[in-house]
């Protein structure tokens, strides 16, 4: 079935991933014993290969991350203020990804909110406020997150699903410049998806995959993937003092405890595979 953008809404302008946006996925009060199958959180994407196949093309992708680009500008105000550290540290975890060809964007959003999202086509959001709070391996971990998101084609996947996806990839694959008839009508279907969040909300299980794939990368980047742990735990403690800097999708779903387990998990997984992490 078809979603069409207003049901589907919900959540103000900036309406973010900042990767504590989901629920947990199975509640950590059941013991152990009785939830074998889920032993490995991530087992679903462990050998998941990743590529545009029944997607947008590539090419349409990064036309439509430049159109999106585009009406965030008109939407927020983009800074410079931390944005050397946000692209030194986001250029390193995008080429530890699994798809380290693509041209990767990093933005930095003046706002008093903790957050961040991405776009496809390679642009990645955080705020100031966020940027200021997280030490390099935390802010790795919510850039590689991030990236994760755009390697698995999530916002492109949500993108079919929408009403509008047939007269959009139409447009995308005729569009030759950021001029014209066809470029604005296509801003203004793009412009109405920013402004509801549309592309920026995830599933469960695009978060929970967003999160394998940054921790991964991060380690493979050179930082310390305790990183994301400690983030996490940040973000649980503001939302405890002061939720709203965190943003409504975060109230929304504020138990942090699973994924931070997740990602225990993980690294634990990762030292047993001997693969000697940053940090150790
Ligand atoms: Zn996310």
């Amino acid at each position: 079935m078809k979603r069409s953008f207003p049901t589907r809404t919900l959540r103000i302008a900036l309406s973010l991933c900042v990767m504590l946006t989901a629920a947990p996925v199975f509640s950590t009060t059941i013991p152990r014993a009785a939830r074998p199958q889920y032993d490995d959180p991530y087992a679903d994407f462990r050998n998941a290969r990743y590529s545009n196949a029944g997607l947008l093309s590539e090419r349409d992708e990064i036309k439509l991350g430049t159109q999106l680009h585009r009406e965030i500008t008109k939407r927020f105000r983009l800074t410079d203020s931390g944005l050397d550290r946000v692209e030194r540290i986001g250029q390193h975890c995008a080429k530890a990804s699994l798809r380290p060809a693509l041209l990767y964007k990093f933005h930095v959003i003046q706002s008093r909110e903790i957050n961040g999202f991405s776009l496809p086509g390679g642009h990645v959001y955080v705020t100031t406020a966020l940027v200021k709070l997280a030490n390099d391996s935390e802010l790795a971990s919510v850039l590689a997150h991030e990236v994760g998101h755009i390697v698995a084609r999530h916002s492109l996947k949500t993108l079919k699903e929408s009403q509008d996806y047939d007269e959009i990839a139409k447009s995308l694959g005729e569009l030759t410049g950021v001029a014209g008839n066809l470029a604005r009508d296509l801003g203004v279907a793009l412009g109405r998806m920013v402004g509801e969040g549309f592309l920026v909300v995830h599933t469960r299980d695009e978060e929970r995959e967003a999160d394998f794939l940054g921790v991964r990368a991060v380690s493979r980047a050179g930082f310390d993937p305790q990183g994301m742990i400690t983030m996490f735990q940040k973000l649980r403690r503001i939302e405890e003092q002061d939720s709203s800097l965190l943003g409504t999708l975060f109230s929304d779903h504020p138990d942090a405890q699973e994924r931070i387990d997740n990602t225990k998990y993980e690294i634990a997984r990762m030292r047993r595979g001997r693969v000697k992490l940053p940090g150790d």
